[in-house]
């Protein structure tokens, strides 16, 4: 029989009546004779309010503990949308992370699955019930609760849906598809009805906040079909795929933005071998993932190194460029909250020139500033003032004439 994983993001399971409307959902596919899984996150807010409820004591609780008050979240949607099923006639049952086997390394707050051990769900399965799961949550091989990072239910269903070897992954959201950029700032942007994996990719981790960029890294490992789409409009959204062909004669597929940046500088650094491999050796051994780097040479055998790392990582990478620069003899440690990044990707960008001149072209036209800027094969990423953003993602979404393209 075929297997199905559905995912429902928390703003699809809001109230209790959000979870009956997911009910049917699941049920739907239940009565096409599809085993169903179903992967849902903390109901609306949860996670953020139970965030705050532990600000509101410290503000460095212990991650273990973080990890044993947000799995909560999805503890209660689970048993919530079990309780909707069984009320509705059909068997369901729920189960947490852990219960299901989903082992992950010991990173609180950031774990990574390392394997999961399907038999449990499959006995659940073949039982015919649709079976429920906690997303964003797993266990240490020491029984250790984990969360797999904000945003990591996305991770669990396409996780789930790989080693049971789905037909596709459902994710269900409070948006109907991937747009060319989002349309809260191109009121114009279009809904693609696909993209590749390594797009995606891009577009996850450039911060559309569509799907957790380690789930897109899972599904182009595992080729899962994905299906993003709406759990309020029945209407098809955009398929993840591996390549479409027609596509190599559109450069640029879309255009993101990420404010959640900061930047760190240290000034004055000696120019001597093993600065760099120090300073972010002590970056990656406390699990703070470092975007874009610049090193500037300046007189003297002093260089200017600067980084940029997610805000929520800017505390704790300035305590460890503090400690390195004064190892270092460096200068002095500057840094800045108000930065974000806007990139345009597309895979046509292997075959086509001259992308990112259009790209500068549309944001000195509009005397925006570019502070830092990276490449790779499939995107170009430029960091520009927090302020700046909607009017760069509006600019260079017009100068790509994205509105206009059609494809298929
Ligand atoms: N509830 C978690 C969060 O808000 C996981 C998720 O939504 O995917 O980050
Ligand atoms: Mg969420």
């Amino acid at each position: 029989m075929a297997i199905i994983v559905q995912k429902f993001g928390g703003s699809s399971v809001a109230d209790a009546e959000c979870v009956k409307n997911v009910a049917r959902l699941a049920i739907a596919e239940h009565e096409k004779g599809k085993q169903v899984v179903v992967v849902v996150s903390a109901m609306g807010k949860t996670t953020d309010n139970l965030l705050n409820l532990a600000r509101q004591i410290t503000d460095v609780p212990d991650p273990r503990e973080i990890d044993m008050l947000i799995s909560t979240g999805e503890q209660i949607s689970i048993a919530m949308l079990a309780i909707a099923i069984q009320s509705m006639g059909v068997p369901a049952r729920s189960f947490t992370g852990p219960q299901v086997g989903i082992i992950t390394d010991n990173a609180h707050r950031k774990a990574k699955i390392v394997r999961i051990n399907d038999e449990k769900i499959r006995r659940e399965l073949n039982k015919g019930e649709i079976v429920i799961v906690a997303g964003f949550q797993g266990t240490t091989l020491d029984n250790e609760v984990t969360t797999l990072g904000r945003g990591g239910s996305d991770t669990t269903a396409i996780a789930l849906a790989a080693v049971l070897e789905a037909e596709v992954c459902d994710i269900y959201t409070d948006v109907d598809g991937v747009y060319t950029a989002d349309p809260r700032i191109v009121p114009n942007a279009r809904k693609l009805k696909r993209i590749t994996y390594d797009e995606m990719l891009e577009l996850a981790s450039l911060g559309a906040k569509v799907l957790h960029s380690r789930s897109v890294e899972i599904g182009k490992n595992y080729n899962v079909p994905i299906h993003v789409r709406s759990s309020f409009d029945n209407i098809p959204g955009t398929m993840v795929v591996k390549e479409i062909k027609e596509m190599e004669d559109i450069v640029v597929s879309g255009v993101a933005y990420n404010r959640n940046e900061a930047k760190i500088s240290l000034l004055g650094v000696p120019d001597k071998p093993g600065v760099a491999a120090s300073l972010f050796g002590t970056l990656g051994e406390r699990n703070i993932v470092v975007d874009m780097i610049i090193q500037n040479v300046g007189a003297d055998e002093l260089n200017d190194i600067t980084f940029t790392v997610s805000k929520d990582d800017l505390d704790e990478a300035l305590i460890v460029a503090e400690a390195a620069a004064k190892e270092l003899g460096a200068k002095n440690v500057v840094h800045d909250r108000s930065i974000a990044k806007v990139s345009v990707v597309g895979v046509g960008m292997k075959s086509h020139s001259g992308v990112a001149a259009t790209m500068f072209r549309a944001l000195a036209k509009n005397k925006i500033n570019i502070g830092m800027i990276s490449t790779s094969e499939i995107k170009i990423s430029c960091v520009i003032k927090e302020t700046d953003v909607d009017r760069a993602v509006q600019a260079i979404h017009k100068e790509f004439e994205l509105a206009e393209i059609q494809h298929e």
